[in-house]
């Protein structure tokens, strides 16, 4: 066990599967090891839970959903609302957790879990608010009406790289809207989800509506896919992935809401505020040490700005702090795995072979294992391997252009359209170029964009369905229609 383990409060360090309100080992009674990213050593051994175990909580929350639909939407709204408290309470001892098993700096998982614990806020408050309509009739005799009624059992697929955030702004909208969820984690990050799961049972979720089941993604997915009575799947994660859920959940017909990988470009024009540009591309591309699906993967920089912006960006970079997460003043944490650092240094070799420069970083800091430097490359171009996919590492890729239709046409040449950003201070531009954008998500004059009360999804291979706002409990609820006749 590694000393920042004992940092852990004993409460929060769950390591058992989360099935019908109790906690217990996985049948096979396997279990299987989180690592600290920043050490490589083992943080906890967690259960591995068998199919069966999935079926017991698919079982379980089949059971608990037909209370929990019942039960007056101002009542769910108050549990709710003390999950949120208690999760902000904790949110410190949750920060240690969360960096223990993903390596990010306390700060960014403390922001984490505020930012996560803000979807139960808002999704509470929705909860009251899932409006039906009245729909004038067309017969004297009829009275015609909409509800909003809950799917049923729903089940999240979440990833490593917001081990709190991404399973909350699944559950709460699920559970808002009277659905029970299972959150089958990520292999590498199960220890958040587990806590959260223990702070759901204090506030008084009823058993079965939130189960937590921790193994393999395969398996459990595909017990999960082809069984009848789960309803919707949320899953954040890689689009190959998301391609085999769909093709998996074909003979159930279940709906899925999927976000997926994206390739980000982030566009600097001429008339851009050149502080503003280079602040949003470090607010983009470095958060979570550039392990994010919205991080900007392509800088494209225009002609007359990109020496300047190269330079600030450059000037910037060189301030982050890598290191272990928990250390003071560290900016940058580590990648989660060495298999993550072999991706960053094949796009790095990838693009100097293509005629790129490395102009600062491109390997490991002094401490190696997982602790990459902040790199910056520029001349890169759009046939190099960085600029067709995902990165996920702290690469800053540069390409050049000229012409506001030369920057569209390269950003929006990719599969991928999940978010978009560009910095321009001319109104024209502004709209053009927000209109042109191939994404679900555009962000103008900010590398910032998430919100709880804002939607966020992607369009092309990036995904299917929105996350937050009003629109985000859609995928949770069927619309039914009610006709009455005889009512003259
Ligand atoms: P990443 O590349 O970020 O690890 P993945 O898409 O592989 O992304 O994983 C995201 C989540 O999907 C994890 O919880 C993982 O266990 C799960 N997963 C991986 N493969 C499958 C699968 N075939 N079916 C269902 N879930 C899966």
């Amino acid at each position: 066990m590694s000393t920042p383990a004992t940092l852990i409060a004993d409460d929060l360090l769950r390591t058992q599967l989360h099935i019908a309100g109790g906690w217990r080992d996985g049948s096979a009674g396997e279990s299987s090891p989180v690592i600290d990213p920043a050490t490589g050593e083992t943080v906890a051994e967690v259960a591995v839970a068998t199919p069966d175990d999935m079926v017991a909580a698919i079982d379980a929350a089949q059971e608990a959903f037909a209370g929990w639909s019942r039960t007056p939407a101002p009542q769910r709204s108050r549990i709710l609302r003390r999950w949120y408290e208690l999760i902000v309470e904790r949110a410190d001892d949750l920060a240690q957790l969360l960096t223990a098993e993903q390596g990010k700096p306390l700060a960014e998982a403390r922001g984490e879990i505020l930012y996560g614990a803000g979807f139960i806020e808002w999704f509470a408050e929705e909860a009251k608010r899932l409006y039906g309509e009245v729909i004038p009739t067309n017969n004297p005799d009829r009275r015609m009406m909409t509800i909003r009624s809950a799917v049923g059992v729903t089940a999240a697929i979440t990833p490593w790289n917001f081990p709190c955030a991404m399973i909350l702004r699944k559950a709460a909208p699920a559970l808002a809207a009277g659905c029970s969820m299972i959150i089958k984690p990520a292999e590498e990050t199960p220890l958040s989800a587990l806590a959260l799961a223990a702070l759901a049972q204090e506030a008084g979720i009823p058993a079965g509506v939130l189960s937590v089941v921790t193994g393999s993604g395969p398996r459990l997915g595909e017990v999960l896919t082809r069984d009848e009575r789960v309803r919707t799947i949320s899953f954040t994660g890689s689009t190959e992935v998301g391609r085999i859920l769909m093709a998996q959940s074909a003979g159930t017909l279940k709906r899925l809401a999927l976000e997926l990988g994206g390739n980000a470009p982030l566009i600097v024009f001429d008339d851009a505020d050149l502080d503003n540009a280079v602040k949003g591309a470090m607010d983009s591309k470095f958060r979570n040490a550039g392990q994010t699906c919205v991080c900007a993967n392509r800088i494209f920089v225009q002609d007359g700005i990109h020496d300047a912006f190269v330079e600030a960006l450059g000037r910037e970079m060189a301030k982050l702090r890598v290191g272990d997460g928990r250390e003071p003043g560290t900016t940058q944490g580590p990648l989660i795995s060495p298999a993550a650092v072999d991706k960053v240094r094949r796009h790095i070799d990838d693009a100097r072979d293509k005629g790129a420069r490395v102009v600062q970083g491109g390997d490991l800091t002094e401490r190696g294992r997982t602790f990459f430097t902040p790199t910056l490359i520029v001349d890169a171009s759009p046939d190099m391997l960085l600029a067709r996919e995902e990165t996920f590492g702290p690469l800053a890729p540069v390409i050049r252009f000229s012409t506001e239709e030369e920057a569209i046409r390269m950003a929006n040449d990719t599969e991928f359209g999940l978010a978009g950003y560009f910095f321009s201070r001319d109104i024209g531009r502004i709209t053009r170029v927000s209109e042109a954008l191939e994404v679900g998500v555009v962000g103008v004059n900010t590398g910032l964009i998430s919100y709880e009360g804002a939607p966020f999804g992607g369009v092309k291979q990036s995904g299917i369905g929105r996350e937050g706002s009003r629109h985000g409990i859609e995928e949770y609820t069927d619309l039914k229609y009610i006709c009455i006749e005889g009512v003259a």
